[in-house]
């Protein structure tokens, strides 16, 4: 339709086919399937050992050029990409997305389905609760936080005794260790599994976490943007003694559970990476993990469900799933390896994934590769690299662009081809990363009404010069899977070249060098400077064993530099490194360059303002 209709009237249009349906279609058995409503359903890890001897299929990665703060296109690009494979070519296709946080859907961004006629549906439901794995994160998270406090309290508050019968009780006349607290006393050395035979100090060690309050590095989360939840003070109540402390709430795709969902390969390895989470650390400088505090089943429990991917579909009925989403600066930004490897399977060996990175390509592509292509063993075929002229105008130059709903100054409305043509600089540079890593790159440019045929032309024609594979205007917006076949038909091409993919750094590289390859290599930088806070954490993390972990940059997204308002290809530039921080359960370690907000705030008008329900059909508006 002309004008195209919004994304919830679009959504709405259309009635997605019963999921069973869509189930049946890919390949699964009914006992596969776990049906959340009529419209989308959880698939279980089983089916990846029935399907252990199916070759995989092509791997794509949507990733895309330095970003307006509006967002280019990855999700809706992802969307039209596999709609056209699927539904236009034939051939067998399946997208992997990132489950929105609540907070922006409330907030600022909007929902994140895609939108126009390539997205997910019924997009209410893919915004929102979706079958509750965010929910269980929360509830994860949060028991992780309530252990650490309340054991602080317990043992400022009880004697070595009174804390070891408690932890060890007497059960029909026995006292007897837990599976986890024999894994405790092996980490302290104390080789005994009767507990009657340990030594005074070596109780007084077993059951002293000592934790000290002021480095408790693990938050609390919630999935709302709450800005006055960025710094609380607990405790308060008299019954915890005085024992208050100030701390602060993340926003809950934030929380290392979130990250090490989206990195685990199984629910046995998720469990043992929620089990080496560290909380914080001993008065003595020790790390203490979620496995000390004896909490690491119960969080497998909480999150049984969420280990398994969800299947929903486009709004051309074509397989999504939809599975995991980490905060793309403290975490990785990209959805689940478990949803990759069951699409990779079910497509077979002729059809395609297509999955997608947050943020550009300097930061979202580099961490699909160092750090989840690292931990999956998964190889990209092909990476579609978004641009759009919107983008690329205010990387010539343009004016700033700011909060979606306000209208664009008239650059980015009205023909500018020297603001295109010096902005291509970024295109450049974002290929040439991808090259890095030796991957062929597609780019797909995302057509907007206001874009004339001689921009579309320029872009296309510089991104070719710049040693993309391909370069071709997308469509998918406005037309669905079918503006989009040209970028179906060049990823085919070039997912059938040879490619040489490689790592961007080895990890028995020291700390210090692996940040400098990236701050270098990827975003330009003369050197990096290093903190005096930032250099003690990287001889901490020599000491305790974590030097050869993968890096996680925690940079702005708006710039290929550490500031924001550098637009282009900035040069020039020393990257400092504020502090690092480590995700020891997920597996990395994140360099912050600045600072980094985990908890984001509503504006004076949230976009909850525009959501509505009519009771009398249950209708959803304002969402899009
Ligand atoms: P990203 O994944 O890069 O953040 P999205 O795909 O979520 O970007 O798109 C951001 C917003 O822009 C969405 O609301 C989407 O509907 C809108 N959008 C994307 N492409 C177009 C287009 N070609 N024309 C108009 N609006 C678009």
């Amino acid at each position: 339709l002309s004008p195209v209709p919004s994304d919830v009237e679009i959504s709405r249009a259309q009635v997605p086919k019963p999921i069973w349906q869509l189930a049946e279609e890919v390949g699964l058995l009914p006992q596969e399937l776990e049906a959340y409503g009529r419209s989308k359903a959880k698939v279980g890890l089983a089916l990846l050992a029935r399907l252990r001897h199916q070759p995989n299929g092509k791997y794509v990665l949507v990733a895309g050029i330095t970003p307006t703060p509006l967002g280019e296109g990855k999700s809706t690009v992802t969307i039209g990409l596999v709609q056209a494979l699927s539904a236009h070519l034939k051939l067998n296709s399946f997208a992997c997305l990132r489950q929105p946080s609540q907070g922006p859907t409330f907030g600022v961004k909007g929902g994140a389905a895609g939108g126009g006629y390539a997205q997910v549906i019924p997009m209410e439901e893919f915004n929102l609760h979706l079958t509750g794995d965010i929910h269980a994160i929360t509830a994860a998270n949060n028991l992780v936080a309530a252990a650490v406090d309340a054991r602080i309290l317990h043992e400022a508050t009880q004697s070595d005794k009174a804390l070891y019968r408690r932890l060890v009780p007497t059960i029909n006349g026995v006292r007897r260790f837990s599976a986890i607290q024999l894994r405790r006393l092996q980490r302290l050395g104390i080789n005994k599994s009767d507990p009657g035979a340990l030594t005074p100090e070596e109780v007084s060690s077993f059951v002293r976490l000592d934790i000290d309050p002021a480095k408790v590095t693990w938050q609390r989360v919630i999935d709302t943007n709450d800005r006055f939840l960025r710094k609380v003070t607990i405790g308060q109540a008299p019954t915890e003694k005085g024992h208050s402390r100030q701390t602060q709430f993340d926003i809950a795709v934030a929380s290392e559970i979130m990250a090490i969902l989206a990195l685990a390969d199984g629910l046995a390895d998720m469990k043992a990476r929620l089990g080496r989470m560290v909380v914080g650390s001993s008065r003595s400088g020790q790390p203490v993990t979620a496995d000390d505090l004896g909490v690491t089943g119960a969080l497998a429990v909480l999150m049984k469900d969420a280990v398994k991917p969800t299947l929903m579909q486009s709004l051309e009925g074509t397989p999504v799933f939809v599975h995991a989403g980490p905060f793309a600066n403290i975490a990785h930004g990209n959805s689940s390896i478990l949803a990759d490897r069951l699409a990779l399977k079910l497509v077979g060996e002729e059809g395609y994934v297509v999955t997608e990175a947050g943020f550009g390509a300097d930061i979202g592509m580099e961490k699909f590769f160092n750090v989840k292509c690292r931990a999956s063993g998964l190889r990209p075929d092909v990476v579609v690299l978004v641009a759009t002229v919107r983008a690329l105008k205010m990387h010539g130059g343009g004016p700033s662009v700011s909060a979606p709903g306000l209208p664009l100054p008239r650059e980015y409305t009205e023909e500018n081809l020297k603001l295109v043509s010096e902005g291509c600089s970024n295109l450049k540079k974002q290929i040439e990363i991808a090259h890095l890593f030796g991957v062929p790159v597609v780019v797909a440019l995302n057509i907007f009404k206001t874009d004339t045929q001689a921009e579309i032309d320029l872009v296309c024609r510089v991104a070719q010069a710049s040693g993309a594979e391909a370069a071709v205007p997308c469509h998918h917006w406005a037309r669905g899977g079918r503006g989009s076949v040209d970028l179906a038909r060049a990823v085919k091409e070039a997912a059938a070249w040879e490619n040489g993919f490689r790592f961007l750094y080895s990890l028995q590289t020291p700390i210090a060098e692996k940040i400098r390859t990236i701050a270098q290599k990827v975003y330009g930088a003369d050197d990096i400077e290093l903190s005096p806070e930032a250099q003690a954490k990287i001889d901490y993390y020599n000491q305790q064993g974590y030097d050869t972990l993968p890096i996680c940059m925690a940079k702005t997204h708006l710039s290929l530099s550490h500031i924001p308002d550098k637009k282009g290809v900035p040069t020039g530039f020393i990257l400092p490194i504020r502090d690092i921080r480590a995700s020891i359960g997920a597996g990395f370690i994140y360099p912050l360059v600045g600072t980094m907000s985990t908890m984001p705030g509503l504006p004076t008008r949230p976009c909850f303002y525009d959501v509505d329900l009519d009771p009398a059909t249950e209708e959803i508006s304002g969402l899009f």
